[in-house]
Formats: C-alpha cells, structure tokens, sequence
C-alpha cells in the first residue's frame, strides 16, 4: 500500500474510533445520570458517595466547584473504563479512549455553560432548557445534558404537555 494512502487509511480508522468512544461516553453520560446519580441506596455509605457524586449539584446548581465529579472518583472510573476498552478494542483502545475523554470534556463545558452563561443560539438555548427543566421542573427526566438522544430512546424527555399541566 502506498504510504499516503496508508496514512489516510490509518486516520479514517483512528477517527472512527474516536466518533465511537464519543457515541458510548453520551451513551455512558446518560445512564450514569439515571441509574448511578439518581439512585438513592439503603446504605450510608453509597448514600454519601452518590450525594458527592451529583446529589450535592442538585443542592447547589450555581456553585460551579460542586459540578464536577470530583476526581478521587472519575480518575479511577477512567481508569477502569480504559482497562475494559484495551480488552475489547486491543490496539485501537486509545482512539475510544480519546473519544470518551473528548465526551467527557465537551460535558463539562456544556455543563458548566448551561448553569453559567445565557446560551444564546437556537442549538444551545435547547440544551440549557432540558438541563435546567431536569434541576427545576423535573429530576426524573431529561438525564442528558448535552443531548436528548437517549431520552428519546428510553422516553425520559420532560414532555411539554407535562410543563403545561404545571402553570
Ligand atoms: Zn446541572
Ligand atoms: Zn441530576
């Protein structure tokens, strides 16, 4: 194979790779917000670490320190996670990887951004009205934050005739 063409093939696959570790981190944002976040354990100890986790956001929405996971708890999760993909993915382990962290940083911004800044374009201004309709309408719904797509799939959207009902 010529070497460009094994260049561009070798950049086609890492990027699909990477667009892959993106796809599972939304799908991984999604469901850690509803099943790990809003799970509410017997036991005290899960208690306390799920309030730490995201309880303690819910409590304080505007204090930007709260909002992230702190590290003591994300840096082993990321380490488990690139653990589980260099079984499954083998060399490609770090294009996912990649991908997964470039999620995880693109929801933080977007994050922070929609309890923070006005949020102004059409695409924007959608994203920060779920997230805010999930803290003060409904903490039920709406557990992506930076988008709707596993909402629609598993039917957790704040519908609007639910916000009508409310007025
Ligand atoms: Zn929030
Ligand atoms: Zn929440």
């Amino acid at each position: 194979m010529p070497i460009n063409l094994f260049v561009s093939h070798t950049i086609i696959i890492s990027l699909a790779f990477i667009c892959l570790g993106m796809m599972f981190w939304s799908f991984v944002e999604y469901t850690t917000h509803r099943f790990v976040f809003h799970w509410t354990p017997q036991n005290r100890f899960l208690k306390l670490l799920v309030f730490i986790s995201h309880g303690v956001h819910h409590a304080y929405p505007q204090d930007v320190s709260r909002s992230i996971t702190p590290l003591v708890i994300s840096l082993p999760l990321a380490s488990i996670f690139y653990f589980l993909f260099t079984l499954v993915f083998n060399t490609y382990a770090g294009g996912v990887f990649t991908g997964f962290l470039l999620g995880y940083f693109l929801y933080t911004i977007i994050h922070d951004s929609a309890h923070h800044f006005p949020m102004n374009y059409p695409v924007l201004k959608q994203i920060k009205r779920n997230h805010l309709r999930h803290h003060y309408f409904d903490d039920s719904k709406n557990f992506g934050v930076t988008h709707a797509f596993w909402d629609l799939v598993f039917k957790t959207p704040v519908k609007t005739k639910q916000l009508k009902k409310s007025h």
